[in-house]
C-alpha cells in the first residue's frame, strides 16, 4: 500500500466513546485517516440522547462537540445499520484497515431475586430509555398511577436520575425533551415517595457531588436521611475515604440532609443504606406490592474494602414500583471476543484480545463502556478513546515499518463499502438524514418552548430522514 493512501477505520456505535475516537483519529492522523461510523439507530449520540436525564440539557449539549467531528470531510455516518445484523465483522474486515467497537453497555444487571419479573418491576435501562424516547422502549408500560411509593435499588447517579425524574413536577418537565409519551404519564403520576436503597453505607455510594446536592434543591420533594441509619453506615471506618474526596463530600452532603428539618413538600426522596432486596412480593393483583430487604453490616475483605454482609434482620417496604439501577453491562457482538463475567470486550489498552490466549487481534480495537465497563462520566470516554487511538496510530506506524497489526482489506475504497451498506440497508440514514430528524425535532420543540420533541419510532425517523413527505405543519 503506498504510504499516502487513506487508512480507513470503521467505528461501531455513535455514543461519546465512538465520537471521541473518531475525533482523535481525524485530528491526530496527519490527514490519512478516514472514519466511517455505523450506528444501529437512525440517531447519533448514544446515551447522551437516550441516557442523560432530560432535565440536564447542559450535559446533553456535549453533542455539539460531536457535531464538529461529524462535519469533518473525512467522516461519514451510516445510521440504522446494526453491526452483527446488517453487516458482519467479516464484511468490515474486507473494507477497513481497522475496526473500533464503541457499542456501550446496553442492558441492565439483574438482581437475581424472586419476583424480579413481576409487573411494576423495571430495569433502569428500560425506564431511562422510555423517558428519553429510545425507540426500543417506546411501548414500555410504566404504571405510575397504581403506586404511591417507588423503590430504586442502587447507589449511583442513575439511581439519582430515576429518583429525580419521578418527583419533578409537570411544569419542570414541560420544558425538557422528555418523550411525549412519558410526559403524559409522569404528569399524572401518583408516586409521592421514592426510596433509594444502597447495600453499603453512605461513604461507599457512587454518587457524584453535584448530582447528590441537586436532590436537596428540588422544588417538589424533601430529601430525607435517617440520622441513626447514616451513623450506623459510617460506624466502620472506610480506609479508602482518605483518597476519595468525592465520597467524603457525599458523606457531608448526606449528613446535612439528615440534620435538615423536613419542609413538607408534596413529595419526598428517602435515602436508605445497608439494605439489600431479597424478594419482591406480589400484591393481590399480581403486581409488585412490597420488597423484602435484608439489613447488612460492613466488613472489610482481605484488601480492606468494605463489603456488605447480610445480618439476620429483615425489613419489608411497601412499594408498587421497583427500579433496579445496579449497573449496566455490554452485549456480545457476533464474531467479537466477549468477557461474560465483566460484560466487556477483552482488550489490552484498547487492542481487542483473544480471551483464551491473550493475544491481540490485528486491526480490532475497542473504546468506551464496552471496553472498560459502565463507569465514569462522559469526559472519561475522551481520555479512554485517546488511549485506543494512540494504540491504533502506533500500530499503523509499525505497519509502515513492515511489522504492524493493521488489516489488509481487499476493497479499502470508500465507495465500495458504501455500495455494500446501501445494498444491505437501503434505508440507512446518512448524516444529512439525521440533520433532517434533528431539524424536525427542534422545530417542533421550539413551538413548545422545549429543546426538541423527540421522534420515538424508527419508521417515523426514517420517513423524516428521507424527507419524503414534508410535514404539512411546517
Ligand atoms: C442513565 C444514564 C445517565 C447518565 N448521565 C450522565 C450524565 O449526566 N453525565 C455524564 O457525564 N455521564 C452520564 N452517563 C454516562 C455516559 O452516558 C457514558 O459514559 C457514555 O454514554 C458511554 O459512552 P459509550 O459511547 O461507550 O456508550 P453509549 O453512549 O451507550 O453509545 C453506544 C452506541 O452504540 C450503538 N450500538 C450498540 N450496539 C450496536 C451495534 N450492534 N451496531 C451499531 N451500533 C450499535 C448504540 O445505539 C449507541 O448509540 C449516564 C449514563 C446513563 C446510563
Amino acid at each position: 500500500m503506498p504510504d499516502d493512501s487513506p487508512i480507513r477505520v470503521a467505528v461501531i456505535g455513535s455514543g461519546p466513546a465512538g465520537f471521541y475516537a473518531a475525533g482523535h483519529l481525524l485530528k491526530d492522523s496527519a490527514g490519512r485517516v478516514e472514519v466511517d461510523m455505523l450506528e444501529r439507530l437512525p440517531t447519533p449520540w448514544g446515551l447522551v440522547r437516550s441516557g442523560v436525564a432530560p432535565d440536564h440539557p447542559k450535559i446533553k449539549s456535549v453533542s455539539r462537540v460531536y457535531e464538529k467531528t461529524a462535519e469533518h470531510p473525512r467522516f461519514r455516518f451510516f445510521g440504522n445499520v446494526c453491526f452483527g445484523e446488517d453487516i458482519s465483522r467479516e464484511d468490515l474486515l474486507a473494507h477497513y484497515h481497522a475496526i473500533v467497537y464503541a457499542t456501550g453497555s446496553a442492558i441492565d444487571r439483574p438482581l437475581g431475586i424472586p419476583g424480579e419479573e413481576l409487573p411494576g418491576s423495571h430495569a433502569a435501562t428500560d425506564f431511562v430509555g422510555w423517558y428519553n424516547g429510545h425507540p426500543d422502549q417506546a411501548d414500555l408500560e410504566v404504571d405510575l398511577l397504581s403506586a404511591e411509593r417507588a423503590l430504586v435499588i442502587g447507589n449511583g447517579n442513575v439511581a439519582l436520575d430515576l429518583g429525580r425524574m419521578l418527583v419533578l413536577n409537570s411544569s419542570e418537565l414541560a420544558t425538557t425533551d422528555t418523550a411525549d409519551h412519558a410526559l403524559e404519564v409522569l404528569a399524572r403520576s401518583r408516586v409521592r415517595e421514592v426510596v433509594i436503597v444502597g447495600r453499603r453505607g453512605p461513604a461507599q455510594a457512587a454518587f457524584t457531588n453535584p448530582e447528590l446536592r441537586e436532590l436537596g434543591e428540588l422544588s417538589e420533594a424533601d430529601v430525607v436521611v435517617d440520622p441513626s441509619e447514616l451513623e450506623r453506615g459510617l460506624a466502620v471506618p472506610d480506609p479508602s475515604l482518605k483518597d476519595n474526596a468525592i465520597a467524603r463530600q457525599n458523606v457531608e452532603i448526606l449528613r446535612r440532609y439528615s440534620e435538615r428539618a423536613v419542609a413538607g413538600k408534596p413529595r419526598r426522596i428517602a435515602m436508605r443504606f445497608l439494605l439489600s432486596p431479597v424478594r419482591l412480593i406480589p400484591d393481590e393483583a399480581g403486581r409488585v406490592g412490597a420488597v423484602e430487604l435484608v439489613r447488612n453490616e460492613l466488613v472489610p475483605d482481605e484488601k480492606g474494602t468494605l463489603r456488605a454482609r447480610p445480618t439476620a434482620a429483615r425489613e419489608t417496604i411497601d412499594a408498587g414500583l421497583v427500579f433496579r439501577a445496579i449497573g449496566y453491562r455490554g452485549l456480545p457482538l457476533p464474531g467479537v471476543p466477549f468477557d461474560e463475567r465483566q460484560g466487556v470486550i477483552p482488550n489490552d489498552g484498547g487492542r481487542v484480545t483473544d480471551p483464551s490466549t491473550g493475544v491481540t487481534r490485528p486491526g480490532e480495537y475497542v473504546v468506551g463502556w464496552i471496553k472498560r465497563g459502565p463507569t465514569g462520566v462522559i469526559g472519561t470516554n475522551k481520555r479512554d478513546a485517546q488511549q485506543t487511538v494512540d494504540a491504533i496510530l502506533a500500530d499503523l506506524a509499525e505497519r509502515r515499518n513492515g511489522s504492524g497489526g493493521e488489516l489488509s482489506p481487499d476493497s479499502p475504497d470508500a465507495a465500495s463499502v458504501e455500495r455494500l451498506l446501501i445494498a444491505r440497508k437501503p434505508d440507512l440514514v446518512p448524516y444529512d438524514g439525521w440533520l433532517e430528524i434533528d431539524r424536525h425535532e427542534r422545530v417542533h420543540g421550539e413551538r413548545q418552548g422545549r429543546p426538541r420533541v423527540k421522534l420515538t419510532r424508527i419508521d417515523e425517523m426514517l420517513r423524516i430522514a428521507a424527507a419524503e413527505s414534508p410535514d404539512p405543519e411546517e
